[in-house]
């Protein structure tokens, strides 16, 4: 009788045997070695530690390559994470929110398992490395309901990760990921707190210089163009002549709320000294950011700003220049990256300066592209 009973549930054991083993097999070899490297990512010190630790030392876990890409927006948070760095980590990767929202709503909602991922999420491994891996596991990483991004185990096993393996172990690892990722994203942003002006909490001068470098660099990889507008209040000292300093403080403040209700989240609205500003406007062509500036400058122009009952009529004067336009005049676009000066930036600076002491020259109020010698092709000018 326990004979037939025992014989009866052999299958019924079997498959509960089976799905321990599955269990086990995606547990990490090393208990303590998964405690250690919990600890280490929960403690990281800022995004260069957090992301060695979770592209790199991870593989210690049968893993021959991770990649995590991020969503973000206006690549807001690929700055935080990168800005002090110049660095790029290998595997770490964003994808915009607006122009990708196809890509980001094909993620599934859940851990997935199997052979078939690798090839799906080419666009993320690359082609040349698509044959190299056999089996992966997708992680989406999310804090909430929402979806920060996803990291992806890959193998060049096939069966390291089988589709009905157990996922208990990886989705532990996708919560502590997502956690460690989102407050390292927090800390960056409360340190960008020590970048900004204390007056129009506009970013500062040391901001200013670290981003110009760092922006011009990203777009110059990217092969996209960056627009720099210098803007300075016309006839400010009168202001603060007839009105007391404090109006004029007032007028600071509210001169960076309005250009930042015109920008994108993405650009950096930076006092550059006392009443001057500078835009960077990355990814944006001559003509867009001109659109920008033409925006601005109206918006200035008819406001009213009221300050102890009286009206304040303030205008300001914009210079621009764009990274293509510096290109063009060094004749370095057309050769490649390798002949581009290391000091991008200055030329930027010195062409957007020489463009607003013209609009001051003409007048005052207005916007003005500075001209290159030579140039015939360029638009807006
Ligand atoms: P222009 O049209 O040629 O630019 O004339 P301007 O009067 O604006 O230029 P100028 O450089 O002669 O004067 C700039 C003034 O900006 C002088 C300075 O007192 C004022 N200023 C600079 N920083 C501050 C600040 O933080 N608060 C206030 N209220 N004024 C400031
Ligand atoms: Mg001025
Ligand atoms: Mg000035």
């Amino acid at each position: 009788m326990e004979e037939m009973r025992l014989k009866k549930n052999k299958p019924l054991r079997d498959e509960l045997d089976r799905l321990l083993q599955q269990s086990r097999h995606n547990e990490p070899p090393h208990r303590t070695t998964f405690d250690d490297f919990s600890l280490s990512v929960m403690a990281a010190q800022g995004p260069q530690e957090l992301f060695r630790l979770l592209l790199e030392e991870q593989k210690i876990f049968r893993i021959d390559e991770i990649h995590i890409c991020l969503v973000d927006r206006y690549h807001e948070v690929e700055r935080l994470l990168t800005q002090s760095y110049q660095h790029q980590y290998r595997g770490l990767s964003f994808v915009d929110s607006e122009t990708c929202q196809q890509l980001i709503s094909d993620i599934p909602a859940h851990t997935i398992l199997g052979s078939h991922i690798p090839q799906q999420y080419e666009w993320l491994i690359g082609t040349k490395k698509i044959n190299k891996y056999k089996s992966a596991a997708l992680l989406p990483l999310k804090r909430g309901k929402e979806l920060i991004g996803i990291q992806l185990l890959l193998s060049k096993n096939k069966n390291r990760y089988h589709k009905t393996d157990s996922t208990i172990f990886l989705d532990k690892l996708a919560a502590m990921t997502a956690i460690s990722i989102e407050n390292c994203i927090n800390r960056q942003r409360i340190l960008e707190l020590g970048y900004q002006d204390g007056l129009t909490s506009a970013y500062n001068r040391r901001y200013f210089d670290e981003q110009l470098k760092n922006e011009i660099a990203r777009c110059v990889r990217k092969k996209s163009d960056l627009v720099f507008l210098f803007i300075d209040i016309d006839f400010f000292k009168q202001v603060n002549d007839k009105y007391g300093h404090q109006a004029g403080d007032a007028v600071l403040v509210k001169l960076v709320n309005l250009m930042r209700e015109q920008v994108r989240s993405s650009d950096i609205v930076a006092r550059y000294g006392g009443e001057e500003f500078a835009i960077i406007l990355p990814d944006t062509g001559l003509q867009i950011a001109n659109g920008v500036a033409e925006r601005i400058r109206r918006k200035v122009e008819s406001q009213n700003l009221v300050f102890n009952n009286v009206t304040l009529n303030i205008t300001v004067s914009i210079g621009m220049a764009s990274l293509s336009q510096i290109k063009y005049q060094t004749g370095s676009g057309s050769k490649g990256l390798a002949y581009l000066p290391d000091d991008l930036d200055q030329l930027l600076l010195k062409k957007a300066d020489e463009a607003l002491y013209q609009a001051k020259q003409a007048g005052r109020n207005r916007v003005v592209i500075k001209k290159l010698v030579n140039q015939k092709t360029m638009k807006n000018e």
